[in-house]
């Protein structure tokens, strides 16, 4: 089963057709649905931002909670920072129960609304230190928001992840943070078991690549092939939407790899 939350992606890079919503498909167990999005993707993931759901220029914004303990992974483009959070309060939870912040990497329309979450929140900013001067506003021609025509709004990196795995928790929910460089020097993937079986998100893993970003295709190849082996059940990527079961989230990323 495959959830269709696929859209263009606006990176410039990539032409990815945009294709509608299909409710038919996905886990309907434990899943909300709204409009056909799919809100509610498991036992303690949310969707709640997004090209349907905020504006056209987001990533997939994705809310882990567990016991009132909220963790977002990226923040979207920026013009969308209060709808963000709006968004979690109609899944259920008070937005000032965010604690944590993990930007994926260094691109605008993931990490644009970092800085206006923060202000409103004040949650803690996670990232890798390969894209931390670009998420502060010291290497702005890495941020890509000449792609998107939008002015990036910088924001402090509280804890730089140098290591090739991290963990962290939301609440009793463990999370890994994997260092993925290819897209961006600092990419990371955030993993963790729910319930639900292990999800992956695996934000821009589909590239694109550019030499302006610092990408690397050797580097991008291997971290797929590390994303590979997660074995996960879900997949929730930053523009192609959420992939569910494990061969289908197998299927998208060997796509990449093997054309
Ligand atoms: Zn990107």
């Amino acid at each position: 089963m495959e959830l269709l939350i696929k859209e263009g992606c606006r990176c410039g890079g990539c032409r990815i057709p945009r294709s509608r919503l299909d409710p038919r498909s996905g886990p309907k167990k434990n899943s909300t649905f709204e409009g056909g999005l799919i809100l509610k993707i498991t036992e303690g993931v949310h969707l709640v931002g997004g090209p349907e759901l905020t504006a056209p220029e987001d990533c997939n914004v994705y809310l882990v909670e567990n016991s009132g303990s909220l963790l977002l992974v990226d923040a979207g483009c920026g013009l969308t920072a209060v709808a963000i959070l709006e968004r979690i309060k109609k899944a259920g939870f008070e937005p000032e129960g965010l604690k944590t912040l993990v930007l994926t990497h260094a691109h605008i329309d993931h990490c644009g609304g970092a800085a206006e979450i923060v202000r409103r929140t004040g949650c803690r900013v996670i990232a890798h230190r390969g894209d931390q001067n670009a998420i502060e506003g010291k290497d702005s021609g890495k941020v890509a928001a000449d792609f998107y025509g939008l002015e990036y709004n910088p924001v402090t990196v509280d804890q730089p992840v140098e290591s090739k795995e991290a963990k962290i928790f939301c609440g009793e929910q463990e999370l890994v943070l994997l260092h993925i460089p290819g897209h961006t020097p600092g990419s990371i993937a955030v993993w963790g078991d729910f319930p639900g079986g292990r999800v992956l998100f695996g934000q821009d893993l589909h590239g694109p690549l550019h030499p302006q970003w610092g990408s690397d295709r050797k580097q991008w190849t291997s971290s797929l092939r590390e994303m590979l082996s997660l074995k996960a059940d879900i997949l929730g990527e930053g523009h192609f939407g959420i992939y569910a079961p494990a061969p289908k989230v197998e299927g998208f990323i060997r796509s990449f790899l093997y054309g």
